[in-house]
């Protein structure tokens, strides 16, 4: 299920030229933006990049200061919060200490005027959707942060949104139960059929649970993409940093390819070269541009490389962070630069045949890498 691939596919909600003001300040800087329905999409960005002041627009408590927003072609502007198919749940829950989970979960719907039978069946449907049957009597501080998050939950869901807005939803419980919820997340969006919009600023998070993810920074957007293309072909240097790890080093436009393999990108990093395997590179022979790749992607061996003398360094083993799957070497050049190799710990690591202090050979075939012309 992917419409964003397809072209024909219209937009469920449809940012354009939205723009935010406060005072002078810009919050949200001219940005258009399309998601689709049953889409799991976050939006991802340090703290006051504008994340939440656009979910806040499209569930109607902000107004933009220019621009529109559409959901299903319909324009938002003037529909007030309650008249929208959106719902929003707040990082802080916003439960009622005083009243029982199914109290909780029955508010808003009580609110609608909706039937007491009507109401009752679709509080058991979320209970059980939520997996909270038993708690159903407690109120919130008779629960555990995890369950409380779930009652948040199922209390947004239980009026039916077409359009769910999670803002921060997991920031408050640890990382493992926050690792179980992002899967349960994930099983009830496709179990119901919604659409799913969540800001969050954790980049793990982002890529567990999403179909797309927009990157922001400072009101712009810098990339919507899949998890995968996000990783693999960022298109800048903020979002190859802002998404994992990487190395990423500066330097200058040697050759900008032809696109085949024999012709590829090259990039004079001050004192080595490296070549690269991708399209053409748009930017000017010359320009300043950065090669980046991960970490994961870089081998490491005693031995010097056979192969030829490109994409091939040789250091000194600086410090190992071991990570439980992976290590991580910090290899120092001659030059005094550092460069990171990580290792997948397939074996138990008692002895490493690697250590502190060895002089090692980094290598990396040529589609391994990345230019970065912004
Ligand atoms: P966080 O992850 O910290 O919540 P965010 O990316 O969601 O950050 P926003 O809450 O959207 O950021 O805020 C974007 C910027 O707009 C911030 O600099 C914030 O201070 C500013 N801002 C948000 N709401 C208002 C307001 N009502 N009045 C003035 N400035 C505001």
């Amino acid at each position: 299920f992917s419409p964003w691939t397809d072209p024909g596919a219209t937009p469920f909600i449809r940012f354009e030229n939205v723009t935010k003001r406060f005072g002078d300040f810009v919050a949200v800087d001219n940005l258009s933006l399309d998601i689709y329905e049953r889409e799991f999409f976050s939006l991802l960005g340090p703290s006051g990049c504008g994340k939440t002041t656009l979910m806040r627009m499209l569930a109607g408590f902000e107004q933009p200061s220019s621009g529109r927003i559409l959901l299903q072609g319909q324009d938002l502007s003037g529909v007030p919060p309650y008249k929208r198919p959106t719902n929003m749940m707040f990082q802080s829950y916003a439960l009622f200490p005083h009243m029982t989970v199914e109290k909780n979960i029955a508010f808003g719907l009580e609110q609608d005027n909706m039937s007491k039978a009507d109401i009752n069946a679709r509080v058991q449907e979320m209970l059980k959707l939520v997996k909270l049957e038993q708690f159903a009597k407690r109120k919130p501080n008779q629960l555990s942060g995890g369950q409380r998050q779930r009652v948040a939950l199922a209390r947004s869901l239980a009026k039916r949104p077409k359009v769910l807005l999670l803002d921060e939803p997991l920031g408050a419980l640890d990382r493992k139960l926050r690792e179980e919820t992002q899967f349960e997340l994930m099983d009830i969006q496709t179990k119901l059929g919604l659409t799913f919009l969540i800001v969050t600023h954790d980049q793990e998070e982002a890529m567990t649970v999403s179909d797309r993810i927009a990157v922001m920074d400072k009101g712009i957007l810098v990339q919507v993409a899949t998890p995968a293309e996000i990783y693999e072909a960022p298109n800048s240097r903020y979002v190859a940093d802002f998404i994992g790890d990487i190395n990423i080093v500066e330097g200058k436009l040697l050759s900008a390819g032809s696109g085949h393999a024999h012709d590829p990108v090259k990039v004079d990093c001050d004192g080595f070269v490296v070549a690269v395997d991708q399209e053409t590179c748009e930017a000017a022979v010359g320009a300043s541009v950065a090669f980046a790749i991960r970490p994961e992607k870089v081998r490491m061996s005693l031995d010097q490389p056979s192969e030829t003398a490109v994409n091939t360094l040789h250091g000194e083993v600086w410090d190992i962070g071991y990570l439980g799957d992976f290590s991580v070497f910090i290899v120092k050049l001659a030059d005094g630069r550092f460069f990171r190799a990580a290792q997948a710990n397939i074996a138990r690591v008692v002895e490493r045949p690697i250590t502190f202090g060895d002089m090692v050979w980094l290598s990396w075939s040529e589609d391994a890498g990345l230019v970065l012309t912004h």
